[in-house]
This record gives C-alpha cells, sequence and structure tokens, in this order.
C-alpha cells in the first residue's frame, strides 16, 4: 500500500516551541517526504499540509512560513502568498536587508555613487548581455525585480 503524502508527513510531527516541525528529511531547511513509492514525487511537507485543508495551490502562488522556519508545518503558520509577499517577509525577518552593503539575493548589489547609495538589480541573458532590472534605493523593489526577471526567464519552455 502507498501512504498518501499527508500520512507521512503527520507520522514524523514533532512540537517546538511553537511550530510543528517535519522530523524526518528536509532539503534547503524545509521538510520533504517521496509520494508514491521508491519512483515517487518529492513533496514539501508544509504544501500538503496547506493543500489538505485548502485544495491545490494555484499557479505562481507560494506557502509562506509567518513563523519564518522553514521546517514548521503548523496549519497556522502557514498562508498563501506570492513571491513579492515572500520577499517582503524576508526582509521584514531582517534575514537579507542589509544597507551597509550586503545582500543574499543573486543579482542585487549595493552600489556607492559619488553623492549616495544605491542599489542595483542586474541580469545577465543565454548571449550574456547585461540587463538593468532596478536602481534606486529600495533594496525590496530591487530583489522584487530580480526575481520577476529570473520568474520569466523560466516561464516558456
Ligand atoms: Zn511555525
Amino acid at each position: 500500500m502507498k501512504s498518501s503524502g499527508l500520512a507521512l508527513v503527520t507520522k514524523n510531527l514533532r512540537t517546538n516551541g511553537d511550530c510543528i516541525e517535519y522530523a524526518g528529511a528536509k532539503r534547503n531547511g524545509y521538510g520533504v517526504v517521496k509520494v508514491g513509492g521508491r519512483q515517487g514525487q518529492v513533496k514539501y511537507c508544509h504544501r500538503i499540509i496547506w493543500e489538505a485543508y485548502h485544495g491545490p495551490i494555484p499557479n505562481g502562488l507560494l506557502i509562506r512560513h509567518i513563523c519564518h522556519n522553514p521546517a514548521c508545518c503548523k496549519l497556522e503558520h502557514l498562508c498563501i502568498g506570492n513571491y513579492t509577499d515572500n520577499m517582503r517577509d524576508m526582509v521584514q525577518a531582517n534575514r537579507m536587508n542589509n544597507s551597509a552593503g550586503k545582500s543574499r539575493i543573486k543579482g542585487v548589489t549595493p552600489k556607492h555613487d559619488r553623492r549616495y547609495f544605491y542599489w542595483e538589480a542586474r541580469g545577465y541573458t543565454i548571449t550574456r548581455v547585461k540587463v538593468k532590472l532596478y536602481h534606486g534605493k529600495d533594496f525590496f523593489e530591487a530583489c522584487c525585480a530580480r526575481i520577476n526577471w529570473e520568474n520569466q526567464q523560466k516561464e516558456p519552455k
């Protein structure tokens, strides 16, 4: 008998503070299970939990952790959003907003002009042509510009 994704997740949950974490395999900090046996598909635990209660996640949307704990599967700590929401969460959590001069977002770098400080977002096309995506004071806007651009690059196959 093949176990459903939900059964696999719920049998391996542990309370940690206010969160309920998946205690099994992780990928980038997120709990994962393989659904459908050995040849099965790897799925994120928090997405399985969310879908079990709310139904399928629409294309282009993702499930965010309001507790900023990627292993957490507590339904009350999950909410649906888009990439922009997710970026805003991350900046608010102070994980990467550092105007002193570092960014962990690929393609977003701090720049110093003679007179002022700004963020630059850029990308490169397949033919290595540089594309300027953003230039300005707002780190969050710069990240969004880069992430939206990355998503556009992926779309048509
Ligand atoms: Zn949590």
